[in-house]
């Protein structure tokens, strides 16, 4: 019989800490989880799922705008925000219903609760305790916002999701996969957008051909992008609407503010001083390369760690950790290259692998195919907007070492070539491949 209570406790039902209990319990340990919010965290309630969601909603009213090329006279009547979240919580509820039964099923305890640890082996949730031979410390991001005077009046995409009104006028700072995504939806929904990026260019580390496509797209739907604007204070006005002041000394009106400036590691009240375990240089856990903390009993996997912050990823080092410590046979380390990852703007982002500068500043000889085309969906709506397509080539090697598009799609077209570039793929191995006709995803194969 063992001295603990359960061979795993992990704190966080979220992506990485669920996958990792029913993986866990299906290899035959003893496990408990604990959730303060919600389970399927971050990527179920408040990130991936209904941003997704949402974005489908903001997609609707160009497609109503192209249906006319196409015969058809639709008439948008009105919309209606409020449904739309309604829906959106009773599928998020469904969902939350689900992980339950998965977890369950699986034979998971489930606890109900902030959990904090007393020491290495000991957790508490409110007035219970719990030892664990081990402890995995799965417990996300929060989103953060600088300080400056009139923070109060800001919201984070935590409560987006929640909004009791769509706002007539919306400000989104911040240039990263959030930013970028609510500025798509709130100007989808009609909403009269700005998005303010304190550097000169929007989605840092992203290709350079793709940001500049995107600046240009997105300026067309008529968004209003500043760059190299910083807030310096918010002021609330007598009519409730906000004034910012930005630090060139301009201001701007609007209604809302929502702040998407990365987020930081959840670990208020977490008790991390009762063990061993320590942080790194930026705040997040230290972990090694096993997900291993400075503490021998305590293990951290997806946001909480400085890893990519991405549900995939944060399912593949909880499924890691786990064969490791229940099937070491079956161990395989994550692989951390050729990631992919699309950003559900309008239209989307797909990138994969290598920037251009990336591969460059590592001293590779490149060759690049870019196109830029009218998608044929555009052709009787009569929208001109064109689509993005990029093959980052080693000459040496012929070796594609990276991709990223800007089009309808995007996310669904990335993910098979993920296949081909970790498979090694040549750009002769791309121009071997015969294209599906008419699609748009066939330029891929077929840029000379
Ligand atoms: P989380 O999913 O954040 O789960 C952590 C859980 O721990 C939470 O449920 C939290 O309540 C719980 N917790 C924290 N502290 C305690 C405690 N002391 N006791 C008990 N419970 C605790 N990724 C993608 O791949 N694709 C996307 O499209 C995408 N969109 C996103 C959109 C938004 C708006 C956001 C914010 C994120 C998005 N992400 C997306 C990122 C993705 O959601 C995260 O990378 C992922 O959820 C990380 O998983 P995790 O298990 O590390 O943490
Ligand atoms: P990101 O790290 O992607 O972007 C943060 C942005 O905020 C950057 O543009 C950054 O600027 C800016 N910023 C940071 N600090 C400040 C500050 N003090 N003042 C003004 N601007 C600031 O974070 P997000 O919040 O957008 O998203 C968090 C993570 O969640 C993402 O990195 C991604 O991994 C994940 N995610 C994934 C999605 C997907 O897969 N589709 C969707 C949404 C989120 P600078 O570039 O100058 O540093």
């Amino acid at each position: 019989m063992s001295e603990f209570d359960f061979d795993l406790f992990v704190i966080g039902a979220g992506s990485g800490g669920v996958r990792a209990s029913r993986m866990a319990a299906g290899f035959g340990a003893r496990v408990a989880v604990a959730e303060e919010l919600y389970l399927g965290g971050t990527c179920v309630n408040v990130g991936c799922v209904p941003k997704k969601l949402f974005a489908y909603a903001a997609h609707f009213a160009e497609d109503v705008e192209d249906a006319r090329g196409y015969g058809w006279d639709l008439k948008v009547e009105s919309f209606n925000w409020q449904r739309l979240v309604e829906n959106k919580n009773t599928e998020i509820t469904r969902l939350n219903g689900i992980y339950h039964n998965l977890l369950t099923g699986a034979g998971v305890t489930l606890i109900h609760g902030r959990a904090r640890l007393l020491d290495s082996h000991t957790v508490a949730v409110g007035d219970k305790r719990f030892t664990s031979e081990r402890i995995l410390l799965a417990t996300g991001g929060w989103p953060f916002v600088p300080e400056f005077p009139g923070r109060e009046h800001v919201i984070t995409s935590n409560e987006v999701f929640y909004l009791e009104q769509l706002p007539a006028r919306c400000a989104v700072v911040g240039g990263g996969y959030i930013a970028v995504e609510f500025a798509s939806i709130f100007n989808g929904l009609g909403c009269q957008t700005s998005l303010l990026y304190r550097g000169e260019q929007f989605l840092r580390g992203f290709d350079q051909g793709l940001r500049d496509h995107m600046v240009v797209t997105m300026q067309k739907k008529g968004l209003d992008l500043q760059f190299n604007a910083q807030v310096e204070r918010i002021d609330k006005q007598a009519d409730g609407s906000l004034l910012l002041h930005l630090h060139n000394g301009e201001t701007l009106e609007t209604d809302l503010v929502l702040y998407a400036t990365g987020r930081r590691p959840k670990l208020d009240g977490l008790g991390l001083e009762n063990t061993a375990v320590t942080l790194d240089e930026k705040g997040f856990i230290a972990v090694d390369e096993l997900y291993q903390t400075t503490d021998p009993a305590v293990f951290a996997i997806g946001d909480v760690t400085d890893t990519i912050q991405l549900t995939p990823v944060a399912l593949a080092e909880g499924m890691a950790l786990v064969r490791r410590l229940y099937r070491p046979e079956e161990y395989r380390p994550v692989d951390y290259e050729d990631l992919a990852t699309a950003v559900f703007c309008i239209p989307n982002i797909g990138t994969l692998g290598m920037t251009e500068e990336q591969a460059r500043a590592q001293g590779y000889k490149l060759d690049i195919f870019e196109s830029r085309f009218r998608p044929m969906r555009n052709t009787l709506a009569g929208n001109a907007e064109q689509s993005f397509m990029k093959l980052v080539v080693d000459q040496a090697s012929d070796r594609v070492l990276g991709v990223h598009m800007v089009g309808p799609d995007a996310g669904e077209i990335i993910q098979g070539l993920a296949v081909a570039l970790k498979a090694g793929a040549t750009k002769s191995v791309f121009d071997a491949t015969l294209g599906i006709h008419p699609t748009a995803a066939e330029e891929f194969v077929t840029m000379r």
